[in-house]
């Protein structure tokens, strides 16, 4: 009999010492994260453990399938929906059966675009909804899919932020969407003023500064260009993640940022340092800049970190 060796064209895995391969195995089965479709690779002294999803510490590896199953096709998570690049029905009602909290299955119909930054979707399985709810960190998020941005993959980036701020910080997040960075910034700030111009995207936030149970978050229907005529205050921290048009708005952040305070200025690029002379013009230092995610080949999501001069 002839033994068909199939491989995935690739999926995200997790690289674990050999001795805890069974330990971390069984958690992942337990979190409902492991592929149990593709076969465990072993590299050396190492496990790459297949996962479903994208997580932290995930690298993208080349698994064998286990014969008689059928991989499950390419997803991203958001909560208990499923988004999947491919229209393929059969696909979504296996990857629906492969873990009991996943409600709903959706196909994307294209890219993000708007100043919304949406995207359609079609349901393939499930629950007809786009909404859902999403853990992170202690929080939880509604969120709907069709009707405001979400990216469960920002979670790092939010903690990461979360550990530089000082007590009593004031701090304004200028897209906000449904309140993600603004409500976990909130547990150190004193104040987050959450400003978002999607009034669906506002709705969402007020629903999660409810269930969180913030209560210094101060969440605006408003144009980031107005802002700076609207509000006459200076903030300690400014975050703005709106990364294919956020250097248009660079000029606003800037003037509403206190002296010698700091901006993170998410954005795409494709070369290193591609906003720093601009940065430097408007009197700022990029403290750091760092990659949070590619994009497409050639391209990737920056943050700069950005102090603001302090005369
Ligand atoms: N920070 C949120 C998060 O991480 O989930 C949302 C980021 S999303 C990439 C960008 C957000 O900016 C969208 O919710 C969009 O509605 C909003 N937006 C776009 N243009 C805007 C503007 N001129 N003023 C205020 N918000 C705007």
């Amino acid at each position: 009999m002839i033994h068909v060796v199939r491989k995935t064209a690739g999926q995200w895995g997790m690289r674990v010492p050999a001795q805890r391969g069974e330990e971390m195995r069984q958690a992942l089965i337990h979190e409902g994260a492991l592929d149990a479709s593709l076969k465990v690779l072993r590299e050396d002294e190492d496990l790459i453990l297949p996962l479903l999803e994208e997580c932290e510490g995930a690298e993208w590896f080349e698994f064998e399938v286990h014969p008689g199953r059928e991989p499950l096709p390419r997803h991203e998570l958001v909560g208990g929906i499923a988004i999947m690049q491919d229209d393929d029905p059969d696909g979504a009602e296996r990857l629906l059966a492969s873990r009991p909290s996943l409600r709903t299955v959706v196909f994307a119909q294209g890219e993000v675009h708007g100043e919304y930054r949406i995207r359609e979707f079609r349901v393939l399985a499930g629950d007809p909804t786009t909404r859902t709810k999403v853990t992170e960190h202690g929080h939880i998020f509604t969120v709907d899919l069709a009707g405001a941005y979400f990216s469960a993959r920002l979670s790092t980036e939010r903690q990461r932020i979360l550990a530089q701020i000082q007590e009593g910080e004031v701090v304004l997040d200028m897209f906000a969407g449904v309140g993600p960075f603004a409500i976990i910034l909130a547990k150190r700030a004193s104040l987050v003023v959450a400003s978002d111009l999607n009034p669906r995207a506002i709705g969402l936030m007020l629903e999660n500064i409810a269930q969180n149970r913030t209560k210094n978050v101060l969440p605006m229907l408003a144009d980031a260009r107005r802002l700076d005529r609207i509000l006459s205050w200076k903030f300690d921290r400014i975050v703005m993640n709106l990364p294919l048009s956020g250097t248009e708005f660079l000029t606003e952040a800037f003037r509403l940022c206190r002296p010698g305070g700091t901006i993170h200025f998410y954005s795409l690029v494709s070369v290193e340092g591609e906003h720093t002379a601009r940065i430097r013009e408007l009197g700022g230092t990029v403290l750091a800049e760092r990659v949070v995610r590619s994009y497409s080949p050639g391209q990737w999501h920056a943050v700069y970190d950005i102090a603001v001069s302090a005369e």
